[in-house]
């Protein structure tokens, strides 16, 4: 959790127990979905978080907005980036004429088709995203509350579906999420996805292991315990008492000896030393 200029930049497994942490003071009964266009994943190749935030934000003061444009965004690394000068008590300036009640957040990338192939992490943290600030604001998690930019005339009137020609835009574009910006595209490539993601973190699995993570974990913890297994057989063998093969050997030599337990070569050798001292061979 990082605050620089007038972002706050939060890992992805951060941003539920931050969120729980905020008080909302204002109504927020949608949640708006937008991609940036630009920045975009080439635009974005080894540029500083921060620096890519403050630009958006330089561009909408430019606009003649009093701040940035949207309450999040999300990176196409996962992170979370919470903007100060438009946090989520302040109406966001997302879709023209529809803001009011609304939270705004834009998703880094160009997701028109033929644009940017959205990264896994970008798509698991769009997921939790929504889910968590559904789960925060009692917001349904369909396709009258999780609202896409294009279901909007330039006014802010609701068109409610992308209508070329009249929707305002494509965004969050016509290839977004690999289904597409339409409302048919969102019930099935979208919403199932946050709602599956509201259902993982109610039943506290918010810390869960992926599949991956638990193979590995279980892999770790077999060449662990074969490690503490193979050690506890070693200490074993370079402390025993005497062997029942030993028992002759150990009789014969018992007045040199002072300890009664040895290392399994240390029995070894006396059993050859009292074979070689009382003429015993082997064949
Ligand atoms: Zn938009």
């Amino acid at each position: 959790m990082i605050t620089k200029g007038n972002f706050l930049l939060l890992e992805s497994s951060e941003f539920f127990g931050w969120l729980q942490q905020q008080k909302i003071t204002r109504t927020i009964t949608r949640l708006q979905v937008h991609h940036t266009w630009l920045p975009n994943y080439a635009t974005r190749k080894n540029q500083d978080h921060f620096k890519c935030l403050e630009g958006i934000r330089n561009t909408h003061l430019a606009n003649g907005w009093n701040g940035t444009g949207q309450n999040i965004t999300v990176f196409e690394d996962g992170k979370i980036a919470i903007s100060l000068d438009r946090n989520l008590n302040t109406v966001p300036a997302g879709i023209k004429g529809a803001n009011t009640g609304a939270l705004c957040v834009e998703t880094i990338g160009n997701f028109d088709i033929s644009g940017d192939t959205m990264t896994d992490l970008q798509r698991q943290a769009v997921l939790h995203l929504y889910a968590c600030l559904a789960i925060k604001l009692n917001i349904p998690v369909d396709t009258n509350h999780i609202v896409y930019h294009a279901w909007y005339t330039p006014a802010g009137d609701w068109l409610g579906d992308y209508i070329q020609g009249r929707s305002s835009k494509t965004c969050p574009g016509t290839n977004f999420f690999g289904h597409g910006n339409t409302r048919l595209a969102a019930s099935r490539g979208f919403i199932p996805g946050i709602q599956a993601e509201v259902q993982r973190i109610k039943n506290g699995d918010e810390e869960a292991m992926t599949a991956t993570e638990k193979k590995q974990m279980d892999d770790l913890k077999a060449t662990v315990d074969a490690q503490t297994k193979w050690i506890e057989g070693e200490k074993a063998k370079a402390n025993m008492s005497c062997p029942s093969w030993a028992k002759s050997a150990y009789e014969f030599y018992k007045p040199y000896i002072s300890d009664s337990t040895g290392s399994y070569d240390f029995w070894r050798k006396l059993v050859i030393d009292y074979r070689k001292e009382n003429g015993i061979k082997v064949q």
